[in-house]
């Protein structure tokens, strides 16, 4: 949807060392290829894709930069550890999702929410309509510190935010109710197109 070029992550990467996930952990990571997989079959198939997260004890579980959510593996998900305005910390072999900052700082303003799930739903992005309990953003530039702060700041209040000429943000308690929530509003939004 967005005009804008995917050039990449816009932070710095710290490479800090092997991620080598549980087998709890494992199973987190196929639900989110699942999920993946899910909005795929709705017809979010654009080239970037969207992007998901769930957080451990240990960080932040999050597909890695450059692979869309439709087919995803096991490999394609590294731990983020912590970030700051410039960089992102992370165990595993690739750069985070390009939105890892939005992730992490969503994370930091929401301590009740495990997952965010981030999708390019053309369904809701192209509607005219509007739902008073959502939260919609102006343009941000993906993968910016303005973005993931304005995303932040709304999820304090809400779990499903539209960020115009974009995508939509899902956060929730679990994998499954991240979909439900990406599910619910694309059904909503198809039905009324
Ligand atoms: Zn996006």
């Amino acid at each position: 949807m967005s005009k804008e070029k995917y050039i990449g992550v816009k932070f710095n990467v710290v490479f800090a060392g092997y991620f080598r996930p549980s087998d709890k952990e494992k199973e987190l990571i196929k639900e989110m290829i699942q999920a993946g997989k899910a909005t795929g079959k709705m017809g979010m198939k654009d080239k970037n894709g969207g992007n998901i997260s769930y957080r451990t004890k240990d960080g932040i579980i999050i597909k890695r930069t450059g692979a869309h959510p439709d087919s995803l593996k096991v490999s394609d998900f590294v731990l983020v550890t912590k970030a700051d305005k410039d960089t992102v910390w992370v165990k595993g072999n690739f750069e985070p999702s390009s939105e890892a900052r939005l992730h992490y700082f969503v994370y930091q303003s929401r301590p009740d929410i495990k997952c965010i799930f981030h999708a390019h739903d053309f369904a809701v992005l192209n509607s005219q309509l509007r739902f008073p309990e959502v939260k919609y953003l102006k343009p941000y530039s993906y993968g910016t510190m303005e973005s993931a702060r304005a995303v932040a700041r709304a999820g304090k209040n809400h779990n499903y935010i539209v960020q115009s000429n974009h995508g939509v943000i899902a956060l929730a308690k679990s994998v499954k109710a991240a979909l439900k929530i990406i599910s619910r509003y694309h059904e909503k939004h198809q039905a009324a197109n």
